[in-house]
Order: C-alpha cells, then structure tokens, then sequence
C-alpha cells in the first residue's frame, strides 16, 4: 500500500530499525532489551511490517486511529491545510481551529461549549486540572484507582495503576478511591445494583474524610481504558454527578480513550445521560493523524475566565494541521456513519464473538466493552479468578498468549492481564470474524496455563 516494493520496503525498514536502536529512546520501556516492530506501511484497519506482513490493526495503535489508517479525506485536509497555512499561533484567529471548536462543541453534550486546544491527552488533563482549582479555589482531586490521565506530572499522579508508581514523588492533594468494578469487586458486591451503591458510599466517604471544601475535582474516565475497560453500572455517572453538585465540586470527565466514537456514541458520558463540568479528549478527534487534544469547558467556569484571564497556554495550542485534520475527521465520521459503525460492531459481531471464545476457553475470565472498546480479562484460574499475568506485570502464560496472537497476524493492546480488542471505528464485520479467529487459536495456547 505504500508503493514500494517488498525489497525496497526491507531494505527501508532495516535502515528504520538500525537507526531506531541507535539513536531513538522509547516511551515505557527498557531501552535496551526492546525489539519494537517497524510499521512500514497502513491502510484501514490493516498494517504491515518491515517484512511485508499484514497485520490486523485492533489496537488502533494507542486506541486512536479510530477512522482507521490513511483515511483519504483527513490525509487530503492535512496536505490542503499544509499548502495554505502551516502554523498560526494561538493568539492569532484561525479558520481550521474556528471550525473544529464548532464541530466539537456540536458533540459534546450540555454547555460544554468552549475548547481549549492542547497537544495531547495529559496536557489536556494538566489544564482541566488547573481551571478546576482557579475554579473552586480548592486544592485537591480526586481519582480513582485503576485508572489512567497521562504520562506529564499531574496527570501521572491522578493515574490510578502500577504506572504512577516509579513517578510518584509529592505532589500534594491527589486522593484515590475505587470505583465500580464487578469482576473484582473492592466491595464484596455480588451484582452491578450493589457494586454501583456500594461505590457510591465508598465515593461520599472519601469526600467526607477528606473534607469536601478542599475538593477542587473529581476525574473519572467514564469508561476506564487502559486501566480495564470496565463499563460503569447504570447510575454510577449520575450518583458522581450529583455528589460533585452537592459539594460544589468540579467533575472532569477523561474521555481521552472513550470519546469519538470508541464506545458506539460520541463520548462515552453520552450512555449515562451525564454532562460534567470539564471533558478531556485527544485521540479520536483527529484520529492521531497530527497530535491534539483539548478540554471543552461549561459556562460557569468560562465565566470565571470571561474577565479574568485564565493563566495557562501552549505554544501550539489549536495548531492548523492539527485542527483542519479535526475537521476532516469529525466530517467524514458524521458522513459516514463511524460512530453508528462502531455501536454496530459492538453489539453485532464483536461483543457475541468475543462472549462465544469466554465461553469457550478457560483462561477468559471474562469479556466486557461497548462499542469497538473491549477487555478480554486473562485468568489462570477460572474459579479463583487469579490473574494470568500480576497486577503490574507480565508472565510466561501472558507473553505466550500475547506472542501467539500477534504471530496469527492480530496486533491488540495489552495490559498485564488483559488483551484489548480496539479496532478502528470502521472496522468491517469480516475484519473483526478474521480477528476473533486469530484470538481462538491464540487463547488454545492460554488455556495450557490454567490449573
Ligand atoms: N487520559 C486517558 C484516559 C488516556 O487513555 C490517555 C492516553 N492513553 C491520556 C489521558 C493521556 O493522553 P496522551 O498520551 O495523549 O498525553
């Protein structure tokens, strides 16, 4: 697909990886035990190495490409954009930026009805964060535990999972909770009605404890993503909602992973019936095709900047490429029908699929998702529920499973126990048959590690 020949795209990868070991330093990894694989070339829901294997693409790189690879209308907007306008700083009026704040504020539910552009998910979490405690006047936050907010300081902090660990020096006033997780419940709950009222308690202790007028925010991804994909039971969102309104505190919703799409609707909040007070998004606004993210923010708290300036900015805050790629993708995913696509998908073909295999194989101990959003939730024991790999880490059971996969042709996103299934929005109904074939024979070789 990308035009060259399989010796040229060779001899290019090679030249990729040699260069790469040398000189390239990698996100999350040990850099010298690190074998990563060259992407040579993508189309759709398909990729291809440096050898000229295809590979099925289900996870959308770092869940974002969720219009899928080289999609012609966004590639054509960013070269269009790039021959009119490059850069224009964000102190300057932009077309591209005018219209993509348009198209958002046209999705986002309630009176979230400003953008403020950032370059990714984390600095978008940072100024959530910020405006919240210029806000309030508060100083604490709230997370929960299995979560993910970002990789910078703040947002690593908030992050509730073995990531924040080697990054967790003082930084004042974060507060972690759990939140609503059946399978493993913290609250001995036995079904979602108990697991979603206990944690709600759980949730109006902490405030309690904590004292609720030092509470500037409390954010939640709406559906946890890398953290487990772990659907909130109905009333949960509401029951946050409501606390958040009774203590005055600012809820911000981290629809980083979960919005644009991923969850069968335009952000996952759109499933509860819930506006927060702040949305975080990156990643499927554009696809990923140029870094953005932003916050889209509600009326009270533009009003506490309307005359006093808000004090926090961004070199390449609404950049054209960026924006114009926002334009192009949210365009042709409302033309399209993506969104639509992905509920389809979820519903139809993926979710069953993936149900039959639990029900097939042992070391599922079990599926959950929405949308092209699922965890395939990896156990050694099925009874017990012990985890095929620990919290934090890997095993053998774990990387043979994961090695078999992607030696079938499947690239998913995995979290020490747990295979993510997170194709593209566009994902086509035998893409996703072909997937859940290359996931069965992979999870024959998992179930030789179950007692
Ligand atoms: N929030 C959530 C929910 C995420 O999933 C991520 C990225 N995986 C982030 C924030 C951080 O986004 P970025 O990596 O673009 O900074």
């Amino acid at each position: 697909p990308n035009g060259l020949t399989i010796e040229q795209a060779r001899q290019e990868s090679a030249r990729a990886y040699e260069l790469d070991r040398k000189h390239v330093f990698h996100s999350w990894a040990a850099q010298a035990t690190l074998k990563p694989m060259v992407i040579s070339a993508a189309q759709g829901s398909q990729v291809w190495d440096g050898e000229g294997t295809r590979y099925l693409d289900f996870s959308s790189q770092l869940i974002y490409t969720n219009i899928g690879h080289q999609h012609p209308k966004v590639v054509a907007a960013i070269q269009e954009q790039a021959a009119k306008l490059c850069t224009v700083a964000p102190q300057f009026v932009n077309d591209a930026r005018s219209e993509a704040a348009r198209l958002i504020a046209s999705h986002t539910p309630g009176d979230l009805d400003h953008v403020f552009f950032t370059n990714g998910g984390a600095d978008a979490v940072e100024h959530a964060v910020r405006m919240a405690r210029l806000h309030t006047g508060r100083y604490k936050v709230l997370a929960r535990y299995r979560s993910y907010h970002g990789g910078t300081q703040t947002a690593i902090n908030l992050t509730g999972d073995p990531r924040r660990w080697p990054n967790d020096t003082a930084t004042a006033g974060v507060t972690h909770f759990f939140g609503p997780f059946l399978y493993r419940s913290q609250f001995h709950a036995t079904t979602e009605e108990e697991e979603c009222q206990r944690a709600l308690e759980h949730l109006e202790q902490t405030i309690a404890f904590e004292g609720p007028e030092t509470i500037a925010a409390i954010i939640l991804e709406s559906i946890p993503g890398t953290a487990g994909i772990m659907v909130p039971p109905p009333g949960y969102l509401a029951g946050v909602r409501e606390l958040c309104d009774r203590h005055g505190i600012v809820y911000i919703a981290d629809e980083v992973m979960a919005g644009f799409g991923r969850s069968g609707k335009w952000f996952s909040v759109d499933h509860f019936d819930v506006t927060p007070d702040l949305m975080t998004f990156a990643k499927g606004v554009n696809s990923g095709y140029v870094p953005l993210g932003g916050v889209a923010i509600s009326q009270p708290i533009y009003d506490t900047f309307a005359q006093r300036a808000y004090p926090g900015g961004l070199t390449y805050s609404g950049h054209p490429l960026a924006t114009a790629a926002a334009v192009a993708t949210i365009t042709a995913m409302e033309d399209e029908g993506v969104v639509e696509n992905a509920a389809r998908i979820g519903e139809d073909v993926l979710g069953p699929g993936l149900r039959e295999l639990a029900a097939k194989h042992p070391s599922v101990g079990e599926v959950r998702g929405l949308g092209v959003f699922w965890a395939v939730e990896m156990v050694s024991n099925p009874q017990t529920r012990e985890p095929l790999a620990p919290y934090g880490g890997g095993s053998e059971g774990m990387n043979a499973f994961v090695a078999a996969s992607k030696s079938n042709g499947l690239l998913s996103a995995v979290n020490y126990n747990r295979l993510h299934m997170v194709p593209p929005c566009t994902v086509a109904d035998d893409e996703v048959r072909e997937a859940l074939g290359m996931l069965d024979s992979a999870l024959d070789v998992a179930d030789g590690y179950v007692s």
